[in-house]
């Protein structure tokens, strides 16, 4: 049975429970065509909730769809939805564009036949005691090896099997690597180490989500007086942080307390970084 509250909206009305959505002939249901976006609300706040309805319409693009809706009516459905789903919870905003129909005799989406749901439901915030990641056996691909520039579904059962994979070793979650062995994220969030007083996080370069959460809070710190720098990273460059944490729309910072054997205490730089969200949040910033 389906035991989770849940709303959504599709075709003009928001319906409860876990409403049908997808037909058996879709383009998606067969062969993966779907894109989405994952953002949070809580404490009477979205933060960059506008920033992730773009996004969700330039992965549509990028999956060569015409998106049916602008951001400006994505986000209008959004905050509707916030407003009437009672809730003291943190909420999980989930709007989803996808494929209804092939191009004539090709396995390509034909552009024209975009679809639109938003799901919205109660997701409790992780207090902030700590991560621990292992090193993934599973990498992220190259933007020539796979739909990287869109938050595509095709792209995340490989980021289940990291997860699986590093909680069947005891971990909670894992650092994959770039095709050149660098480091990239994790199957859900943005990595920061800190060296020196020095935010270190990782060059984009197409092949790890640049989240929305990383951009605000390296943009939070900078303006904090902080020195924040994108580089190339090793995995053995991890080994030398005096603390690390993730960044990401679910759990906002999170602290790292581990990366395989090197145990780490949460430091002041990712309590920091929380506060400074939490007061961007709240427009205190
Ligand atoms: N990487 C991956 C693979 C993700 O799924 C997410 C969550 N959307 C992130 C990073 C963090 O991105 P954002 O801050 O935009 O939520």
């Amino acid at each position: 049975a389906f035991g989770k509250r849940i709303s959504t909206w599709f075709e003009g009305q928001w319906h409860e429970g876990n409403t049908p959505i997808m037909g058996a002939a879709d383009h998606a249901t067969w062969l993966g065509t779907l894109v989405f976006d994952g953002a949070r609300s809580f404490e009477g706040t979205a933060p960059d909730l506008d920033l992730h309805c773009i996004r969700l319409i330039r992965s549509a693009t990028a999956m060569g769809m015409e998106p049916c809706m602008t951001a400006e009516e994505v986000l209008a459905i959004a905050k509707e939805g916030i407003a009437r789903y009672p809730s003291e919870e943190p909420l999980y905003i989930r709007p989803m564009m996808w494929s209804r129909e092939g191009a004539p005799g090709m396995i390509a989406p034909a552009p024209d036949s975009c679809a639109f749901a938003l799901c919205i439901e109660d997701l409790p915030l992780s207090p902030p005691t700590g991560v621990r990641l292992c090193l993934s056996s599973f990498r992220r691909p190259r933007q020539d090896m796979a739909l990287t520039e869109a938050k595509a579904a095709c792209l995340y059962p490989n980021n289940g099997r990291m997860l699986s994979e590093a909680r069947a070793k005891g971990f909670d979650n894992a650092i994959s690597l770039d095709a050149d062995g660098n480091v990239a994220e994790t199957a859900s969030t943005n990595v920061f180490m800190v060296r020196d007083g020095t935010v270190l996080t990782p060059v984009p370069n197409g092949t790890f989500l640049n989240g929305i959460t990383r951009q605000r809070v390296m943009a939070l710190l900078m303006a904090d007086g902080y020195t924040v720098e994108e580089a190339v990273l090793t995995p053995d460059d991890l080994l030398t942080a005096d603390e690390m944490f993730l960044t990401g729309n679910a759990s906002k910072v999170m602290p790292v307390t581990a990366y395989e054997d090197h145990e780490m205490q949460p430091g002041p730089v990712s309590a920091r970084a929380r506060a400074l969200y939490w007061d961007y949040a709240h427009g205190r910033v």
